[in-house]
């Protein structure tokens, strides 16, 4: 008896230490899959442009004999393919500095409505140039104390969304207010709208709603994923309001500590 009642708890033991040495193990494992998949969606995501690069030069090599006038279309495509593909990579090794915990916050007090009103100067040509009217309303000097850099990505990120995903003649607005002493930054567009179902779905990595879309007007389904996670380093919030065929609005908050002044001359609930 004293012989099985050994060899039982030995055996539990051993049951225990290997349930407990799996459990350990299941952080590790789950990273594991993470990056296969990651890898794999990297590879994907090269090899798409790549290969319509390959096929736009095929075509225009083919005939020894044409002129580069004659395969003008056939160099254009593969040249913005390429320009995609810088993007693509510039975003992945965003994504691998945030994974590494490399991005330093380079923290000091700028002046955000100057910044809003630059970018408003960069993308002005954008908009024109895809037929859409645009609008802003930044309230006058905001002087945030944060990452200059990262909170410029944040907002051409939506901006540049509200340009791919808005039919020509639609609208487009930035805003920029204080509510009680938080910074509100939304971007509003009268595009194509996004289901409640796929709401939470966008901020993944690689999610595409239509990926023929988002290729075509340049998107690498990263965007959103890097402004999460530069507003949750600011402890901030994104939310996102939309209705299919109607257009969406994509609004940040970030927390009373980013102000770095509270203008006297505005009103702070001015919307
Ligand atoms: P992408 O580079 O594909 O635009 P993002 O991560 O920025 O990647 O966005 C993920 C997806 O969310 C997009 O592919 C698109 O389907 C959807 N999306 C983002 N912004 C908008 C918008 N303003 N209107 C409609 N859909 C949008």
């Amino acid at each position: 008896l004293l012989i099985a009642t050994g060899v039982a708890s030995i055996l539990a033991a051993a049951l225990l230490g290997w349930w407990l040495a799996g459990r350990a193990m299941m952080p590790v494992r789950h990273a594991w899959q993470r990056q296969r998949e990651f890898i794999a969606d990297v590879s994907h995501e090269l090899r798409t442009p790549l290969t319509v690069v390959q096929s736009n030069l095929d075509v225009a090599l083919a005939d020894q004999d044409s002129s580069i006038k004659d395969n003008i279309d056939w160099l254009q495509n593969a040249y913005s393919e390429t320009e995609n593909m810088g993007q693509l990579i510039n975003n992945l090794l965003f994504i691998a500095r945030i994974d590494a915990r490399e991005i330093k916050f380079n923290t000091y007090d700028f002046n955000l409505s100057d910044l809003l009103n630059q970018l408003i100067s960069r993308f002005e040509p954008l908009f024109q140039s895809k037929n859409l009217i645009f609008t802003s309303a930044i309230a006058p000097n905001v002087i945030m104390h944060s990452d200059e850099v990262l909170v410029r990505q944040l907002v051409s990120i939506f901006l540049d969304n509200a340009s791919k995903y808005t039919p020509a003649g639609g609208t487009v607005s930035l805003k920029m207010c204080l509510i009680q002493n938080t910074i509100e930054i939304s971007v509003t567009d009268s595009g194509i709208g996004i289901d409640d179902s796929e709401q939470e779905k966008i901020f993944r990595r690689f999610y595409r709603i239509d990926k023929a879309r988002s290729r075509k007007q340049g998107g690498t389904g990263l965007g959103l994923a890097i402004a999460a996670w530069i507003a949750s380093e600011h402890r901030g919030q994104i939310q996102v309001f939309s209705k299919l065929g109607e257009g969406s609005t994509f609004k940040v908050h970030f927390p009373k500590g980013t102000i770095a002044n509270i203008p006297r001359t505005m009103n702070y609930n001015q919307q």
